[in-house]
């Protein structure tokens, strides 16, 4: 075998078990079709480290997320990995929604998340005096983080456990050989490479259900939906009113968490991610001006200094999403395939949110998959 680990793909999660598996692992391959890493889905997120509180409780989305959060903070410390852990405010803005958050503080008990606040209206104006809400939950542990500098370290801790990575070279195809698989790749310059891996690990992110076909796994369950986040961004001065994370309660079945704000590392405040299937799996991350009339009005609610005025289109990122239009939540897709007869072969499909936050917890879980 030329190879013993081959890794598709150097987003945050392909990077961070190419880190995990090169601690233990000589030949370790980790392959990218892009010239550098995260250029996809891990660099157009909101970069927030999450606390686990709405995940199902059992799924792999809330386990993961929870130990991956905690693996982050002791990960960004020891590193000097830029990161702050500012907190979130969940706000009701009408009578009706207090229940929602009763709900909500409920379900985080459920899954361990035992440091939420309930927060009444003098505290919400103490914390955050420019944000409006009748009752509020705030949760300590939620943070953000500099994602790129994140990648750059999973990347450098790679190399310095002698782990290559190769970028400008796609994978075309996988077949199944007695002791491994033999992967096609496609370089910059067009010229097609084939070489062996005993184990092949798909971290491809929104390609990652094409990945699982080339080697002979076609579900019908498992097939991408790209849907689409927008962002806004919040104009100066006025980005300076929010210090924390601020969401509204979550909208039905999770497919997204309600248009929410969010602060960056270098002071900016975003607004979004709204969520958007696309009829189509193209990579469109046009930023749709006619939506800053909804944006401002959802956001407004809870922001009542915001002029329409204040908002500029920011940016856009796109879901892997497995779970359809209206159905219930879906987990992450977590596998070694030996039971499909792919053994060696581990899937990741459908890393959505809160896949930054659970990029460790995730190397982890993968990195008890192998068994050479
Ligand atoms: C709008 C939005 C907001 C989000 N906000 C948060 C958040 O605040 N907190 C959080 O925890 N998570 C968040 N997420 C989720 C998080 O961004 C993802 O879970 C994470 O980035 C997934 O990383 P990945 O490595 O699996 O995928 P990707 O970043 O998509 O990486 C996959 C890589 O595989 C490569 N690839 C694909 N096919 C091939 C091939 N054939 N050959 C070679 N390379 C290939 C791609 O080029 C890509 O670089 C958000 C996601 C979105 C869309």
């Amino acid at each position: 075998m030329d190879a013993r680990i081959t890794i598709i793909g150097a987003g945050v999660v392909g990077l961070a078990i190419a880190e995990k598996v090169s601690e233990d692992f000589r030949d370790v391959f980790l392959i990218e079709k892009h010239p550098a890493f995260g250029q996809e889905t891990s660099s157009r997120n909101s970069e927030v480290i999450h606390a686990g509180i709405y995940y199902p409780k059992g799924s792999l989305k809330s386990k993961l997320c929870l130990e991956g959060k905690k693996l982050l903070y002791d990960y960004c410390n020891k590193f000097e990995v830029p990161f702050k852990r500012c907190g979130k405010l969940i706000v009701a803005t009408s009578p009706d929604e207090i229940p929602i958050l009763d709900n909500i503080r409920n379900t985080a008990i459920g899954n361990g998340v035992d440091d939420l606040i309930m927060l009444d209206k003098n505290l919400i104006a103490e914390m955050e005096p420019s944000v409006y809400a009748l009752q509020a939950i705030f949760s300590p542990s939620t943070g953000i983080v500099d994602s790129h500098s994140l990648m750059k370290r999973y990347e450098t801790n790679t190399i310095n456990n002698t782990g290559q990575i190769v970028y400008g070279s796609e994978v075309t195809g996988i077949r199944k050989i007695s002791d491994g698989y033999e992967i096609t790749l496609l370089d910059s310059d067009k010229n097609n490479y084939k070489f062996t891996s005993s184990v092949v690990i798909n971290s491809a992110g929104l390609t990652s259900d094409l990945i699982s076909e080339m080697a002979g796994i076609s579900d019908e369950s498992l097939k991408i939906l790209f849907c689409k986040g927008e962002y806004f961004r919040l104009n100066p001065p006025k980005n300076r009113l929010i210090s924390r994370l601020v969401y509204p309660v979550p909208v039905h079945n999770l497919e997204g968490i309600g248009i929410h704000v969010t602060i960056d590392m270098g002071g900016g405040v975003k607004l979004g991610p709204d969520v958007t299937y696309l009829e189509s799996n193209n990579y469109d991350y046009t930023v749709t001006l006619s939506k800053q009339e909804s944006f401002f009005k959802s956001v407004r609610k809870f922001l009542p200094f915001l002029e329409y005025e204040d908002l500029s289109p920011e940016m856009a990122g796109i879901r892997p999403k497995i779970q359809k239009p209206g159905e219930p939540v879906r987990d992450f897709y977590i596998k070694e395939e030996a039971d499909r007869g792919n053994p060696g072969f581990i899937n990741l499909i459908g890393i959505e949110s809160p896949g930054l936050t659970s990029s460790l917890s995730i190397a982890n879980y993968v990195r008890k998959l192998i068994r050479i």
